[in-house]
């Protein structure tokens, strides 16, 4: 197996015989490993964590104050606010926006929360042309893909896979380097943000004393969907507020760092408003949709501290189980540890009760991550809700059941686990089994399952130290 680079964010491990690629696993230890690196390079970074925590909980704690604070800034500083109860009413003002103004054109900048509304699709159904200008998601979109990390869209991608896009769809020649690669990107785009009629970003943060929007990126993409379009809409959601301009530098002090392992990202943009008189660039209107779609009615429950998340990704890279499953295994636009509680606070525990399972409860995310959510105990109440509401299969209940009951009858318990080892023994070929009956092949369709031990561990104990 060799180790050979990928995409500007890490590298793959690719078995060139075999042609299998791993690269989410590597690349997400390669970025937890530049994320521990940073912090022994910072001596105040736990200070600073315990900081941006305290900014990000006391927002949470004022939101409706800051809230108000930060629309009234905005229009303060020139600009509209527009309040959306959920997705469907926030891609209906940015479509009105652009139809106020003989849109036909728009470049967008990274930006999950329109991920979560599905506002590309919704803009292409009204017939605009919407192209996404950060690099990994141009490449998700040219590939028709979602992305499968909150800050590195594709990583699940190699750049052999990015050369054969590009070399199909942008009509070049096939590269699997790196720069070249970038540099075909950048000039495909260039293009797109001279032409574009409205620039769409994210906000990483909103600073309410100013009604400033905050922008952190590694690509200059973000200044230049902000400034060259005519009109500039910035999506957020509700929780992104920062009081002021000092509590906005704490969160910025983790965040690269928790992320990416950088002191700071490459660009950091302060957008306050539209153009004004004598600036020699910008826009000439600018609009903040403001999104709820759940948010306040988790704001209101057991899940609240979630909404203090910085978007980071720090959790993602150290989780067990994203390595392995990648974040399209999470169904929808945040995946990992963030995912498991966020998506069902947002979206509601009917759709996505098994989300909260999608965890071994190690604990590493709140190692990781820079504001200190506890995300297992989330996952716990998150779990026990969904048990209360009715939404575990009948199987799993009476299984779980019989468990209990066992576990707490030592005789029974033996039984039990002498009774496993002798039909995991009958299905098992070379000490792995590969296909087990019922709901153990959901398992076994896609890894196959260790042996149990023939004698259990409380036998082996007895035959070899006595009762
Ligand atoms: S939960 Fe914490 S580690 Fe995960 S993305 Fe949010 S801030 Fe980062």
């Amino acid at each position: 197996m060799t180790i050979e680079p990928v995409t500007f964010l890490g590298r793959v491990k690719r078995d060139r015989e075999s042609g299998v690629v791993i690269p989410v696993s590597e690349a997400a230890r390669r970025m937890s490993a530049y994320r521990v690196a940073a912090s022994v390079d910072f001596p105040l970074m736990e200070e600073m964590r315990d900081r941006a925590r305290e900014v990000r909980l006391h927002t949470l704690a004022n939101l409706d104050k800051y809230l108000a604070q930060f629309a009234s800034q905005v229009e303060a500083n020139g600009g509209q606010v527009h309040w959306a109860a959920d997705g469907d009413e926030a891609n209906a003002i940015i479509r009105q926006i652009a139809d106020d103004n003989d849109v036909r054109t728009v470049v967008k900048s990274k930006s999950m929360v329109t991920e979560e509304i599905d506002l590309n699709e919704s803009l292409e159904a009204a017939g605009l042309s919407i192209v996404e200008t950060d690099l990994g998601e141009f490449i998700v979109q040219l590939s028709g893909d979602k992305p499968s990390h909150i800050i590195a869209p594709v990583l699940h991608k190699t750049r052999y896979d990015i050369g054969e896009l590009f070399a199909a769809k942008l009509d070049r020649g096939f590269s699997t380097d790196p720069a070249e690669l970038t540099q075909m990107a950048r000039e495909h785009l260039r293009r797109e943000f001279l032409t574009a009629d409205m620039g769409i970003s994210g906000c990483n943060m909103a600073i309410a004393d100013t009604g400033t929007v905050v922008l952190v990126t590694n690509e200059g993409n973000g200044r230049l969907t902000t400034t060259a379009p005519r009109i500039h809409v910035t999506v957020m959601g509700m929780e992104r507020i920062v009081p002021t301009f000092g509590d906005a530098s704490a969160v910025l002090e983790v965040l690269a760092r928790a992320g990416t392992g950088q002191r700071l990202s490459v660009y950091t943009n302060f957008v306050s408003g539209s153009r004004r008189h004598g600036d020699p660039d910008g826009p000439d209107a600018f609009h903040v949709v403001i999104l709820d779609n759940g948010r306040s009615r988790t704001l209101g429950g057991q899940e609240a501290e979630i909404l203090a998340c910085i978007r980071c990704g720090a959790c993602l890279n150290i989780c067990p189980v994203y390595r392995e499953v990648g974040g399209h295994a999470y169904g929808f636009t945040y995946p990992g540890p963030i995912g498991a509680v966020v998506t069902p606070s947002l979206k509601g525990l009917d759709e996505w009760h098994e989300l909260p399972y999608a965890s071994t409860l190690c604990g590493a995310c709140v190692e990781a991550c820079p504001v200190r959510i506890d995300i297992p105990k989330m996952l716990l109440t998150l779990r026990s809700r969904a048990a209360t509401d009715g939404h575990l299969p009948g199987w799993l209940t009476f299984a779980i059941g019989r468990y209990a009951t066992a576990a707490t009858h030592p005789r029974q318990f033996r039984l039990l686990l002498k009774a496993g080892g002798v039909v995991g023994s009958m299905m098992a070929r070379d000490g792995w089994i590969s296909k087990a009956p019922s709901h153990g092949a959901n398992w076994t369709g896609a890894r196959d399952l260790p042996q149990p031990a023939k004698q259990p561990f409380h036998a082996r104990w007895k035959a070899r130290h006595g009762a």
